[in-house]
């Protein structure tokens, strides 16, 4: 039975108070302790009304204890009537045992005041004492009820006024003392409320919060064998699984069931963890929504607290989908290219160093292979740059198609892509590999309504034999891509230790580049141009020369490359042609006044620091040669560039008199619509189809058809590299204007070729120095006296030749 103090705060009684509440629940329990007690008694009157005959008594009893039952039958009644009642009963006991069994009864006459107290309140008691005690005065007065009271004997009376006295005096402070305590009791009872009062709007404030809070609020309770119950669960729940509140306080198992498959050990495991150490628990799950939609759910819950039934989790529940979505999707863009959909370079060396530790593992072989699309930059700047992307992205395609699943494809950017073949089972599986992608990327692409061709070089080098780290292996595979490319594209190479060796000297001359220029190493040599028409000569090119002091000479197809990427260029250019430009005045004067001198000028000098240069055409102003004493060599892939001053630079050559002309045309892209553009003066047959005529029809056929095509254009033609009679004869015959080769001589310094073109050997005609004026040469070499004569390369040193010089221009 629970104690009568121990009051729900949270329910007042019928009166709206909470000594109502009270007061009931004690009428309650006294009519209930009554009706047992008092069935003793009843059934001992009961006991001795057979023996004796006596009813009387046991009537009064069963009559009590009937009433009593009553009462506590109709509860509906409400308290005042029932203590009433109760009142009455009590008193009417009272009385009949103080007439029936006389004075020592006046015990249950005192109880009625207490218990009026205690049920009615304070005056109702003070009322119930005075009627008590004038009872007890008057009943035992008039019907002289025996009581041994010494010193008042013979005085009935006075006996029973002070017996009356007495009973109201002890009753009074009884009836007191049970007010006082009821009074503390009430106002415990009403601080008690406040309490309750204050914490019921606090919770309801929290429910209203929660209820607003995005997510699910929920108070979750495991008993000690783990079962989960639900005990408060937020409005929220509706948003975010589609099940009410109520759905998951029936059923503690029910997000458990929604979460999926692969992360329902993850969080049985929080969990679990979470209720052994009681700590603050933070996870994240998937659920399965009815929909068949699937949620991210973030749960933390605080530290919560045991109680003796288990362990209670307040936490919230909040959809993190979108979250997760935008994470996934910066990974995403992170990790892979957003044209091609590959894995980028960062990804790449995730994928590379887990196939280098399965490499490792499995003692099987690895290959890294960088592939570099050949012309590439041509397509796209032909054809613009969304038919290059379509092409990027066809090409990955092919690449993906020619690999097993296994093998990584990454896309370094620009038009560079990886291969990591992760197991090499044989030793010609990079080689087939590499050949298939070749060949694919070598068919032709069909971006639009137009077809572009690019090839494919590729480097190729292997883990573990040639290195050991990511970087390495990049970098070898760069090497010998580079190799691949060098070699005329369209092929792959592997890494070897030579190519590593020759990286390195690459580095080495870079850094000796440097200091080459101020340390005067450095000499320009000029090659004669023939006049095919006649074998006169009145134009060279000029063509730089590095004289090494540890490794001698080096040529300027190793070192001008290098130049060009260490942005060295530019200085080194700009000395090629101011000697070329003050030898050119010196010739003019002592050979031919017509005679041309072609600088090459090299793309790079177009596109890097070139505005902040002098521009040659002011150069020559300031040494009042006429612009076209120089004529500037530039090679097709630059009319395609697009780059910012490219076309100016290019027309102002033109505006200021300076012939361009093409050189080694044939090897590169361009169209005619840009040879038409520009205006281009010259078109310089590559040396491959001059050497290529003597195996075959086509390299003669294409030569023709290039003649024909730049006369046309308004174009003269110079073949490069024509090393023997048959092609001099042949070409002239063709209809080409000029010729250089070793036919006629190689590059010498200009001293020499000055003698040659009939400048006296004691005037020094290397550029820079004082040259006294000589005689008009016979500007024409043994070896252009066209087929009449043998060539010699000897005689090229052996003397000046007899024909008048004569202006082309
Ligand atoms: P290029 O402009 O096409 O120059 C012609 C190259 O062919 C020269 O090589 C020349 O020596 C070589 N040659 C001439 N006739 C024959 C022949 O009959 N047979 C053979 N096998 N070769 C012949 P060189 O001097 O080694 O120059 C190579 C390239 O370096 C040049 O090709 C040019 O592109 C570049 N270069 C040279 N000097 C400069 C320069 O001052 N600036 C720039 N930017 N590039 C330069
Ligand atoms: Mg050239
Ligand atoms: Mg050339």
């Amino acid at each position: 039975m629970s104690s009568v103090i121990d009051l729900d705060p949270l329910q007042a009684g019928a009166d709206g108070s909470y000594i109502g509440r009270w007061r009931e629940r004690l009428l309650d329990r006294v009519l209930r302790v009554g009706l047992l007690v008092g069935t003793v008694p009843a059934l001992l009157s009961i006991g001795r009304a057979f023996q004796n005959g006596e009813w009387r008594h046991a009537s009064m009893a069963v009559a009590v204890l009937a009433c009593v039952s009553i009462l506590i039958k109709h509860d509906a009644m409400g308290l005042n009537a029932r203590a009433w009642m109760t009142m009455l009963i009590l008193y009417s006991l009272g009385l009949w045992l103080l007439v029936r069994v006389g004075a020592v009864t006046q015990l249950y006459l005192l109880a009625c005041p207490i218990m009026a107290v205690l049920l009615l309140g304070a005056p109702t008691a003070l009322a119930m004492l005075a009627a008590c005690t004038a009872t007890l005065v008057g009943v035992g007065w008039m019907l002289d009820l025996n009581l041994p009271i010494a010193g008042f004997e013979g005085q009935a009376g006075m006996k029973w006024i002070n017996q009356g006295a007495n009973f109201g005096f002890v009753g009074l402070l009884l009836t007191l003392s049970a007010a006082y305590m009821l009074r503390r009791l009430e106002n415990a009872l009403v601080q008690q409320r406040a309490v309750a009062d204050s914490l019921r709007s606090s919770e309801e404030s929290l429910r209203q919060i929660a209820a607003q809070v995005p997510g699910m609020v929920y108070r979750w309770h495991f008993d000690n064998q783990g079962q989960p119950t639900f005990v408060y669960v937020s409005p929220g729940a509706q948003a975010l699984l589609g099940l009410s509140p109520d759905d998951l306080l029936a059923d503690g198992w029910r997000v458990h069931r929604m979460v999926t498959p692969d992360d329902r050990a993850r969080l049985a495991h929080a969990l679990s963890r979470a209720q052994v150490d009681g700590a603050a628990l933070t996870t994240e799950f998937r659920v399965s929504l009815a929909d068949g939609s699937e949620k991210w759910i973030h749960l933390s819950s605080s530290e919560v607290s045991r109680d003796a039934d288990g362990m209670v989790h307040n936490g919230i529940m909040v959809d993190i989908t979108e979250r997760k979505a935008s994470e996934a999707l910066v990974w995403q863009q992170a990790h892979f290219d957003a044209l091609t959909g590959l894995p980028n370079r960062r990804m790449l060396r995730d994928r590379l160093a887990q196939a280098m530790a399965q490499s490792r593992r499995n003692q099987q072989p690895m290959a890294l292979m960088l592939i570099d699309l050949d012309h590439f930059k041509e397509v796209n700047d032909t054809l613009g740059h969304d038919r290059g992307d379509q092409l990027l992205v066809e090409a990955a395609r092919r690449i993906r198609e020619c690999l097993a699943h296994e093998d990584i494809v990454a896309r370094m950017g620009g038009d560079e892509f990886t291969v990591v073949l992760p197991t090499l089972n044989n030793e010609v599986q990079a080689d087939l590999a590499a050949q298939r992608i070749i060949a694919s990327l070598g068919a032709a692409f069909m971006l639009g309504p137009e077809r572009a061709y690019v090839s494919a070089s590729i480097g190729i080098t292997l883990y573990p034999d040639d290195a050991d780290s990511i970087e390495s292996l990049l970098k070898h595979a760069d090497q010998a891509l580079y190799v691949a490319k060098d070699a005329g594209r369209n092929r792959f190479r592997y890494f070897t230790r030579a190519l590593q060796d020759q990286a390195q000297l690459r580095m080495r001359l870079a850094n000796d580049l440097r200091s080459a220029l101020r340390l005067q190493q450095f000499k320009v040599e000029y090659q004669p141009i023939v006049d095919l028409r006649n074998g006169r000569i009145h134009k060279a090119e000029a063509l730089i020369r590095w004289h090494h002091p540890e490794r001698g000479l080096i040529s300027p197809a190793l070192f001008i490359p290098i130049a060009e990427s260490t942005g060295l260029i530019g200085d080194i250019g700009d000395w090629v042609f101011r000697t070329a430009a003050l030898q050119v005045q010196q010739w003019r004067k002592q050979i031919d006044p017509s005679f041309q001198i072609s600088v090459n000028r090299s793309p790079v000098q177009f596109r890097s620091d070139a505005e902040a240069r002098p521009a040659w055409e002011v150069h020559l102003a300031q040494l009042g040669l006429a612009g076209d004493s120089i004529v500037v060599e530039i090679t097709e892939g630059l009319l395609l560039d697009t780059g910012p001053g490219v076309a100016e630079q290019l027309l102002a050559l033109r505006a200021a008199g300076i012939p361009v002309s093409l050189d080694d045309f044939g090897t590169g892209y361009s169209s005619m619509a840009y040879l038409q553009k520009y205006d281009i003066d010259f078109l310089k047959i590559d040396r491959s189809f001059v050497s290529g005529m003597d195996q075959g029809l086509t390299s003669r056929t294409l030569c023709k058809a290039m003649i024909l095509m730049a006369h046309e254009l308004g174009m003269q033609v110079i073949a490069e590299g024509v090393e023997t009679e048959e092609q001099r004869d042949w070409l002239a015959q063709a209809g080409c204007d000029y010729a250089q080769g070793y036919l006629f001589a190689r590059p010498m310094p200009a001293t020499k070729l000055g003698q040659l073109l009939g400048v006296p050997a004691s005037v020094d005609t290397d550029a820079g120095g004082a040259p006294r004026l000589s005689a008009p040469a016979d500007a024409s070499l043994p070896g252009s006296r066209l087929a009449s004569m043998t060539y010699d390369p000897d005689m090229v040193s052996a003397s000046a030749a007899t024909q008048p010089a004569r202006s082309t221009n």
